[in-house]
């Protein structure tokens, strides 16, 4: 069976060697996402491994089929960069990693609330250039803020439960409230109500046409002053520039991303040495109270070895004709 695996990264490589001794499996490592300008790569392949940021659309999809690829093999539990009608009408079955480590991802969160709120960074910039002051560094406790958060799945309820040991108060909206959550003090509220009564909101639920810019213009007016907003889910829940406006009146006390709308030509790369054509990420990156890291809530040394052992366990099902337990339907 040969795999091309897209998107792929040293760490990504280092990640498949360890665990492939398992398998008998052909893998060729490319560093290009998968687009339809490269979907041509794909002939003589069986199947794709691809991460968060190819773009698997229509036209892509039409290519993959003329190559014969039978399997998308996402490595990653979001599934919104990939058209599955038309992989379903061209007979390509697509699979994913539902759940690896939501602690992952929810203690990330954690790590950017506790960054914008305490000014770590700015310290440790500060102490190693001999400044030992704290102007401007102060903080506020999170004990009995109201946190609140959007799609309460495996993620937002690990999230919680880490936001309860910080004794704060805790509200969720989801379409499917989760009764575990009830009883450990959880109030779902409506959306409304949760913009109007959280200081901090973070974002747990899928991108999907519901949910696009579920953080718009419309939701920031009826936040309170100052709030935080997390997005550790993807980068399509936050209308930018609404966001953006929002910063620069304060309204949004701060921000703390590890997603980005228009991430796919700029995260995972190094343009240190290029001149970044986004005035989008370059106006948030000019705010002292925005922290971005570039979709790195998944990347733990648990959650690698989950996703590679899954997604190789997807692939081996696949080729032995199996019930594919991990596939994903339109
Ligand atoms: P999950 O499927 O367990 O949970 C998603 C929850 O969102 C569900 O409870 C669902 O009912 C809810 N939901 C769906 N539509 C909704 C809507 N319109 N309004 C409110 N709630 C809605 O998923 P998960 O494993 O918790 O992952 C959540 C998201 O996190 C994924 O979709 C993915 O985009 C993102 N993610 C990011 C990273 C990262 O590295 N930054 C890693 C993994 C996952």
């Amino acid at each position: 069976m040969r795999i091309a695996v897209f998107s792929s990264k040293p760490y990504d490589q280092e990640y498949f060697e360890k665990h492939r001794k398992e398998h008998d499996f052909d893998f060729v490592f490319f560093e290009a996402s998968l687009n339809q300008n490269t979907a041509n790569l794909c002939n003589g392949f069986d199947v794709v491994c691809v991460f968060v940021n190819d773009k698997i659309d229509k036209e892509t999809i039409k290519k993959l089929a003329k190559c014969n690829v039978g399997l998308i093999a996402l490595r990653c539990a979001g599934y919104n960069n990939v058209d599955l009608e038309e992989a379903i009408s061209n007979g390509i079955k697509v699979v994913r990693v539902p759940a690896y480590s939501p602690e992952a991802v929810a203690e990330h969160a954690l790590a950017l609330i506790l960054t914008l709120n305490r000014k770590t960074h700015k310290a440790y910039n500060r102490i190693r250039e001999g400044n030992f002051s704290l102007n401007k560094l102060i903080g506020f406790n999170l004990h009995n803020k109201t946190v609140g958060v959007i799609g309460t799945g495996q993620i937002g309820a690990t999230f919680l439960k880490i936001m309860k040991g910080f004794g704060c108060k805790l509200i969720a909206y989801d379409l499917y409230p989760n009764e575990d959550l009830k009883s450990i003090g959880v109030d779902y509220l409506s959306l409304k109500d949760l913009f109007k009564s959280a200081d901090i909101i973070s974002l747990h639920c899928p991108l999907n046409p519901d949910t696009k810019h579920i953080i718009n213009k419309n939701s920031v007016d009826q936040m309170k002053d100052g709030a935080m907003v997390i997005n550790t889910s993807r980068g399509g829940l936050i209308d930018t520039a609404d966001v953006i406006e929002a910063l620069s009146h304060r309204k949004i006390g701060y921000l703390g991303i590890d997603v980005y709308e228009q991430e796919e030509n700029i995260f995972y790369k190094d343009l240190s040495e290029s001149i970044i054509n986004d005035d989008y990420i370059l106006r948030l990156n000019s705010f002292p109270n925005v922290l971005i890291t570039s979709h790195q809530a998944y990347f733990t040394k648990e959650a690698m070895d989950e996703i590679t052992t899954t997604t190789l366990n997807n692939i081996k099902a696949f080729k032995n004709g199996e019930k594919l337990k991990n596939e994903v339907r339109p």
